[in-house]
């Protein structure tokens, strides 16, 4: 099962807490350090949700939060990375583990 318990992004240790949660699948909690999960997700969902999460922890880290200002365009932001670029990195990233030269 993948459920880790804590995550590092640019040095900066995150905790990451499961617990229900109403109607959310996930939640980060900027200046806690604190990712929250929903319980009762896939192992692909919990993965998919703690990503998420980082991307809105990477541009809390960053300052992109602060520059965005409007929560709806972050979120759409960064659901466009989860669902189109993560897709693409994962499939060429595991051609570059499996092209032999
Ligand atoms: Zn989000």
């Amino acid at each position: 099962m993948y459920k880790p318990t804590k995550i590092c992004i640019a040095g900066i240790r995150f905790k990451i807490e499961y617990c229900d949660m109403d109607g959310l699948l996930g939640l980060f909690l900027p200046g806690d350090n604190i990712i929250k999960i929903c319980n009762g997700l896939s192992d692909e969902e919990r993965f998919s949700t703690l990503m998420h999460e980082c991307i809105h922890a990477i541009f809390d880290i960053t300052g992109n939060a602060y520059s965005i200002n409007d929560s709806a365009k972050e979120e759409s932001i960064v659901r466009a990375l989860e669902n189109l670029f993560f897709a693409v990195f994962i499939k060429e990233y595991e051609k570059t583990r499996t092209t032999k030269t």
